[in-house]
């Protein structure tokens, strides 16, 4: 079968390789379609970041690997005692447990000491053909969810549980920095959730205006507006809760200090490097800062991917925004992560479909 494998920086292959084996409680998912993430493109353009040089100690495995862990397809092979059936439409939750340590016995397999991601950490990837993964992995589509969209579940379970780590209540002020894939995300859970209002800070315009689309009550651009300032004063004084999606350090800052004293900043980014804060900033205002960049997965897997797929059946997310371009296999890399990359394009999220 066809898949894409990542070598190493700028070097990801579309080849021929062995469909994996099926083993006990694990079943065989056809891709129907699988977004580019922005963590694949950081290990396209600089990686290897998370993924593995040396043999992962879940997976075993090493370079080269599949990449791809936001999909969704169908169900069409099932091993011993998995109880999914064949042609089940299915949202795959890619995280990678091993079951043996601490936060594996707490239930928080999203933390696990030697965790990873399918598509990032070895044991497959969405950009194939077909993946296999535990049957704990998959999640069932409501019928109102097409397949294709389902893709969407994994970044918008980020920002499901961006939402719940940072304490947002009912009719909070929120501001999120930063609006790509993953800051859309949120910006639709803070509203689900009753944030109001929900302001957006992003120097794209393209993205302010999906910002707009996603249910952001007010956008700034920061480069021709303060944002620290505006919202300070638009909101006597700071808003509730604000999410970093943007991985830099101005907008880390203006994040921090646009909130109120007492306030939650949840920073959703991976930074590529290290930034400078004041740390007066929190202890005076005695603000909290929190970090997340998943979900519950293991079999935990379906409580947040379920979440976010019954709002895709409802409506209350909408996924279709966020959707630039669909792709072949073929094309992964030429109009995948090069568009990607290119600062002058438009798109947000590209869906592969294999
Ligand atoms: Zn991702
Ligand atoms: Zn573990």
């Amino acid at each position: 079968m066809r898949a894409a494998r990542y070598y190493g920086p700028q070097d990801v292959r579309v080849e021929e390789v062995e469909p994996q084996s099926l083993g006990p409680n694990q079943v065989r998912v056809e891709v129907a379609a699988c977004g580019i993430c922005g963590s694949d493109l950081h290990e396209y353009a600089a990686g290897p970041i998370t993924i593995p040089d040396s043999p992962h100690p879940v997976t075993g495995e090493s370079l080269p690997i599949t990449i791809g862990h936001e999909f969704a397809g169908t169900v069409t092979e099932g091993g011993d005692g998995a109880e999914v059936s064949t042609g089940t439409e299915v949202a795959v939750n890619p995280i990678v447990w091993c079951g043996d340590c601490r936060y594996c016995a707490e239930g928080n397999y999203h933390l696990c000491a030697s965790g990873g991601f399918v598509g990032l950490s070895g044991g497959g990837g969405g950009f194939a053909e077909n993946v296999v993964v535990s049957a704990d992995q998959v999640v069932p589509l409501p019928e109102a969810v097409p397949v294709e969209v389902a893709a969407l579940a994994e970044p918008f379970t980020v920002g499901v549980h961006a939402v719940e780590r940072s304490g947002l209540g009912l009719g909070d002020s929120v501001a999120v920095f930063g609006s790509g894939p993953i800051g859309l995300a949120v910006v639709q859970a803070a509203a689900a959730t009753g944030a109001d209002p929900v302001y957006v800070s992003e120097p794209n315009p393209h993205r302010r205006e999906l910002a707009e689309e996603c249910g952001a009550d007010e956008v700034l651009d920061p480069t021709a507006t303060d944002p620290v300032e505006y919202l300070t004063e638009r909101t006597d004084g700071g808003v509730d809760v604000t999410f970093e999606v943007a991985g830099v350090e101005p907008s880390l800052n203006q994040a921090l200090t646009s909130t109120r004293s007492g306030g939650t900043t949840t920073i959703v980014s991976l930074f590529e490097e290290a930034v400078s804060i004041e740390p007066i900033h929190l202890v005076t205002a005695e603000r909290t800062v929190v970090g997340t960049a998943a979900f519950h997965g293991g079999p935990r897997s379906a409580e947040e991917f379920g979440v976010t797929l019954e709002k895709f059946a409802s409506g209350a997310f909408d996924p279709e925004p966020l959707i630039t371009s669909r792709i072949d296999l073929g094309d992964v890399v030429d109009e995948g992560f090069e568009r990607l990359l290119d600062e002058e394009s438009d798109a947000v999220k590209v869906l592969v479909e294999p």
